[in-house]
Formats: C-alpha cells, structure tokens, sequence
C-alpha cells in the first residue's frame, strides 16, 4: 500500500487541485490531500472551510483522505508511514519555487521523495487567487471549481 501526502493552502480547491489528485491515484493506492497554512498567504477560508470543500470535492473518489497539518509537512508525511509528496506543476514560474523546496526537503530528510504531476493543459492558467479575483467582481467560475467551492465562494463574497 502506497500511501502519498499532497500538501497545499487549498483555498480553496480547484479543478487543477483535483485534476493532479485524480492523476496521483493512477499512480499511488491512497492520496492524503492536506491543508496547511503558507506562512505567506493570509487565508480567505478557514482551514475547516478548505478541509469541507476538499471532503465534498473528492467524495466519489475512491482512497483520497483529507486532513490538515500545522509544524513540519515532513514529520506529518513520516507519521502517515509516507515518504512520497505530490506537488502540483503548472507553468515555469513554479519551477524555482517548487524545486527549491523539494531539494530542501530532502536535504532535511533523504528519504523523502517529491513527485511532481502535471495538471491537465486546460487547467495550466488556473490558481486559488485568480479565483477569488474573479469571484470578487462578479465573475463566473464555473467548471473551473467544484460545484461546492463555487457556492461557497460567492456566499462569502457577496457579502463583502
Ligand atoms: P501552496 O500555497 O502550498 O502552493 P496551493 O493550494 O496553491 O498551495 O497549491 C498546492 C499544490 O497544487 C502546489 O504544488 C501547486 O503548484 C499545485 N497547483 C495549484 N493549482 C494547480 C493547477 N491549476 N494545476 C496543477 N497544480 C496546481
């Protein structure tokens, strides 16, 4: 049983999220998708909120776990009794970023791979901020989110 950890701020999930989710399930027998905080981004959804899109986004998928980490994301992916991270890759600009991390990680801890699966090239443009951009002015998202992320973001954006 092979078990891999895809950690992010998830706020919130998108269809590239999942595209990359359904991607590792071809590739590992259980997925944990976990939410974490970017000490750089300040949230619009609470970790509970990310964690209740995720659970309903992947609900009709089969071995997808869903949970939330604070402190090392290499401790929590040890305690799963995993050594894989899946990351998501879109265009270039996430190369440095994501290639900085992966070998850092692994500098702290050889054992620790990191896979990279690249999203389907329709979602290649698409990201969490865009998102709540375009909701924010009225726009439609529609078939770039799960249905239940879509509800959820304009009924916190209309209040604003
Ligand atoms: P973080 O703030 O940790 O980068 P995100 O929720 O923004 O968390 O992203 C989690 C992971 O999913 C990252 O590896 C990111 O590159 C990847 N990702 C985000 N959006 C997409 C997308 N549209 N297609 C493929 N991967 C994506």
């Amino acid at each position: 049983m092979k078990t891999a950890v895809y950690p992010g701020s998830f706020d919130p999930v998108t269809n590239g999220h999942i595209d990359v989710i359904k991607r590792a399930l071809k590739i590992f027998d259980k997925i944990i998708v976990v939410v974490g905080d970017n000490p750089g981004k300040e949230p619009a959804f609470t970790t509970e909120e990310r964690m209740e899109m995720l659970k309903e986004s992947t609900k009709d998928l089969k071995n997808v776990e869903v949970d939330s980490f604070s402190g090392l994301l290499l401790d929590y992916v040890k305690n799963k009794g995993s050594n894989i991270i899946i990351r998501g890759l879109r265009a270039v600009s996430d190369f440095d970023f994501e290639f900085q991390r992966a070998l850092m990680n692994r500098v702290v801890d050889n054992e620790i791979e990191t896979v990279f699966i690249m999203t389907k090239e329709h979602y290649v443009y698409l990201n969490s901020s865009i998102i709540k951009e375009i909701t924010m002015f009225g726009g439609k998202v529609n078939g770039l989110v799960p249905k239940i992320v879509e509800e959820k973001l304009k009924a916190k954006f209309s209040k604003i």
